[in-house]
């Protein structure tokens, strides 16, 4: 299938674009390259357009001259901390983004689109796992913005036709096997990085956002899901979504992990202490989130390798080592 991927220059996007190269599909990512990276993209001179969501009419012109059947819609802002500080950014490009990239889809009659969305959406539970049909009441902009392209993406689905996959994502992490590719943002929020920055000596330590939660050691517990099943999920999502159909999964590993755990897994794989200190807790971080993937392995047979935290973090560790400065060599 011909399939545009916008963020696809991005972390999560560019594993799903190599993943869909290799298992026989057309993808092109569509990019504006803030926090995506050219080198992530294979033959980037003919998959990779450089263009913002935000121009609905050019990324309808695209569409129709690359005869798009389905679109994966990734590009996004995706940190709850900076959500929290400037939600006016996350309202535009979660919101109007997708509002922007649906209107495209409708003026190039495209009918078929897959969505990252995410387990922010949930907020605060106290009962573990979380199912699709767990309330969803968001707590931050990250979530709520995310919510509401949801919402956005359904409306659009019964008005007009389209055909929809919500993937609510827990926490994508991991590399690919090669080490060639990994998770490289200029601006970094997210856990395993900011570990291996603190291990390659360009931070002085992690700061653990909160010892007093309850859980087995006091920090929070979260769900990793590799970014190789994240791939496979929406190979097979593209592969089965059609229009005038609306479904949604969570795409978790089932298994939740703590901050700590994750840093003695990153220890173990780095071979030495990392420096640590546990702070406050972090605005808007709910203690527990962890998912029941059981609709998506019984719906579309999703079959993750990965559900180990130390098979997971090797592979992210593998590509730091290899890019320690990351994609843009000068670590801007
Ligand atoms: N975290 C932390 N220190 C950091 C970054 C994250 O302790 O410098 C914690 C954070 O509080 C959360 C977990 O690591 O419990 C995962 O955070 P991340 O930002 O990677 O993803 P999120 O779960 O917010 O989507």
């Amino acid at each position: 299938m011909k399939i545009l991927l916008t963020g696809g220059a991005g972390y999560v996007g560019s594993a799903c674009l190599r993943w869909l190269l290799h298992h026989g599909h057309d993808p092109i990512a569509y990019d504006n390259l803030v926090e995506g990276n050219v080198a992530a993209v294979p033959d980037a001179s003919n998959r990779l357009i450089v263009g913002d969501i935000a121009e609905s009419d050019c990324l309808a012109q695209v569409l129709r001259e690359h005869r798009i059947e389905v679109v994966m819609h990734f590009a996004a802002l995706a940190s709850v901390p900076d959500s929290i500080a400037d939600p006016e950014s996350y309202y535009r490009a979660n919101v109007l983004g997708t509002k922007s990239v649906l209107d495209a889809m409708r003026t190039a009659g495209v009918r078929k689109i897959l969505f990252s969305s995410t387990a922010a959406t949930y907020g605060f539970h106290s009962e573990m796992p979380l199912r699709e049909d767990s309330p969803q009441l968001p707590e931050t902009p990250y979530g709520t913005t995310k919510l509401a392209a949801e919402w956005l993406i359904k409306d659009y689905t019964r008005a007009y036709g389209l055909g929809y996959t919500l993937l609510r994502y827990f926490n994508a992490s991991g590399a690919d096997f090669d080490g060639e590719h990994g998770e490289d943002r200029r601006h970094e929020s997210h856990l395993i990085p900011l570990i291996f920055q603190v291990a390659l000596g360009r931070r002085e330590k992690l700061l653990i956002f909160g010892g007093d939660y309850p859980t087995s050691d006091g920090t929070c517990v979260r769900d990793y899901v590799h970014t190789e099943d994240l791939a496979q999920a929406h190979q097979l999502a593209a592969e089965s979504v059609e229009p005038g159909m609306g479904r949604t999964y969570n795409m978790g590993s089932g298994t939740g992990v703590t901050v700590l755990e994750v840093l003695r897994a990153c220890e173990e794989a780095v071979g030495r202490p990392i420096p640590h200190e546990i702070v406050g807790r972090r605005s808007g971080d709910p203690g527990v989130l962890i998912a029941s993937p059981e609709k998506i392995v019984r719906e579309l047979g999703w079959s993750p390798r990965f559900s180990d935290i130390r098979e997971i973090v090797l592979t992210a560790w593998k590509w730091h080592q290899r890019h320690p400065r990351g994609y843009r060599q000068d670590g801007t």
